[in-house]
């Protein structure tokens, strides 16, 4: 293993395929088609909307610390710009294709409306495994990326962020590269970068604070508080580890959590709760959590199943399928990652009567955050911390109030209406709009 980590604390980022059922593009089209036939959609529009308006492959060389060249492939999709500038965090995982970047554009349109942030959906990538790469080389691909993309970013088109195995020092790079192009600093033009230069505070765990925020109001509308709930999380990176750490800020008992490499577990009878910070540590180390002293080991399968108030999913897609979603024993699941629950699974957890609140919701707090950073910059102000979190918490209470009022009054799930709001939205802006010419 290289010791110069790129990506500090995210060395153990899933070489596993998770057992997907059905591609994450399949299951974003399924979802859509489903709401759309609902929303009664003119059909010319629901075939516009089916399809990603952009999409950017780029094959490119890498000097590697060898001095060998390797080539590698991304993407930069984007779905929707009918409601603003495209928005989407870029992943770097092997597992990365076209149609698993188009299923995460499209998502982002959705989730940029529920929200009513105005934004439309995009989302890039480049297939390749970051753990054994160099901090040197990382950069060098990066750029090399970002160089490539450049035709389409920009702070008043298309506004890059984190996802999956990238982070603030990527975002920086990327800003460098785009900046040194131009000839002068576009902060603007990614965000979730590093608070010394034009980050904002309050964004790092945007996503983890924005899934609490759900947890919390959803827990409270069955006359419950998130005080002694027990939480079983999978995936402690970026959005994992945080709504892991602020439910337990909350009072919740954090009883199971996995990575790539599986996981650990607390009998809740035997002691409180994992200690969630003492595992992050270990986990920087480049150590399996599964290995941590003092704890029992679990695998991906066993949290899934484990019965728990709330099961935060913040790893992949494709996680709960119809194979294994009659094991579900949670109450609750928090979708923190983007599409972690296929639509097979969906019908069966519904009928379970385990509550899903939906991607498109839980984890919108992290473009939330980053419409907040990218509204900073373009001021040239900067807002205190709480600042931030108040307005998240404004924004991420409002889309829930919305998002329950229409499932109610539907008599459907938690995603349907979600869908419902957020492409009826996007529907309306194009109406207004008009198609061009
Ligand atoms: P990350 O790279 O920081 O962490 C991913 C974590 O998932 C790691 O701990 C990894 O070990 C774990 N993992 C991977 N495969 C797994 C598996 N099969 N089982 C269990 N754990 C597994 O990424 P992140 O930024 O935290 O993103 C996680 C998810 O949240 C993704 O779906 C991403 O699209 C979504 N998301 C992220 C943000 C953000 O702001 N970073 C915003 C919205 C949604």
């Amino acid at each position: 293993m290289t010791t110069d980590k790129g990506l500090a604390g995210q060395q153990d980022t899933s070489l596993n395929m998770p057992g997907q059922e059905e591609s994450a593009y399949d299951m974003a089209l399924q979802q859509f088609d489903e709401a759309a036939e609902v929303l009664g959609l003119n059909q010319g529009v629901a075939e516009y909307l089916r399809r990603p308006q952009r999409e950017l492959t780029v094959n490119f060389p890498v000097r590697m610390d060898s001095g060998d060249i390797r080539m590698f492939t991304g993407y930069r999709v984007q779905h929707n710009l009918a409601r603003g500038p495209a928005k989407g965090g870029i992943r770097y995982h092997p597992r990365v294709s076209l149609d698993e970047v188009r299923a995460l554009a499209m998502w982002m349109t959705w989730k940029c409306a529920v929200s009513n942030i105005p934004y439309g959906g995009a989302k890039g990538g480049v297939s390749f495994d970051p753990k054994p790469m160099s901090q040197n080389e990382l950069e060098r691909l990066t750029r090399r990326y970002a160089s490539d993309i450049s035709v389409l970013i920009g702070p008043e088109r298309d506004i890059p962020a984190p996802d999956v195995n990238t982070n603030p020092q990527v975002m920086a790079w990327i800003m460098d590269t785009y900046s040194m192009h131009l000839g002068y600093s576009v902060p603007g033009v990614v965000t979730g970068k590093p608070v010394e230069i034009g980050g904002s505070l309050g964004r790092l765990d945007a996503t983890g604070r924005g899934c609490m925020i759900v947890a919390a109001k959803e827990l409270a509308r069955k006359g419950k508080s998130l005080d002694g709930a027990t939480v079983a999380v999978q995936g402690l990176g970026n959005v994992g580890y945080n709504a892991a750490r602020l439910l337990e800020a909350q009072g919740c008992r954090i009883i199971a959590v996995t990575d790539s490499s599986g996981g650990c577990y607390l009998d809740p009878g035997a002691a409180p709760a994992l200690d969630i910070e003492k595992l992050r540590a270990w986990k920087a180390k480049g150590m399996p959590l599964v290995e941590c002293p003092g704890v029992d080991g679990i695998t991906n399968d066993e949290l899934l199943a484990m019965p728990c108030d709330i099961l935060v999913l913040a790893a992949l897609e494709g996680q709960i399928t119809p194979k294994n979603a009659a094991a579900v024993r949670a109450v609750t699941i928090v979708e923190g990652a983007n599409g972690p629950i296929t639509p097979g699974a969906d019908a069966i957890l519904e009928d379970m009567g385990v509550q899903v609140v939906p991607d498109i919701l839980a984890n919108a707090g992290g473009v939330v955050a980053s419409y907040f950073e990218w509204v900073q910059g373009l001021q040239h102000d900067f807002w205190e911390r709480q600042e931030v979190e108040q307005r998240l918490e404004k924004v991420m209470s409002r889309a829930f109030e919305q998002v329950v009022a229409m499932a109610q009054e539907k008599r459907i799930t938690m995603r349907k209406a979600a869908l419902l709001l957020g492409i009826s939205r996007v529907v309306k802006a194009i109406e207004l709009r008009g198609i061009y010419p």
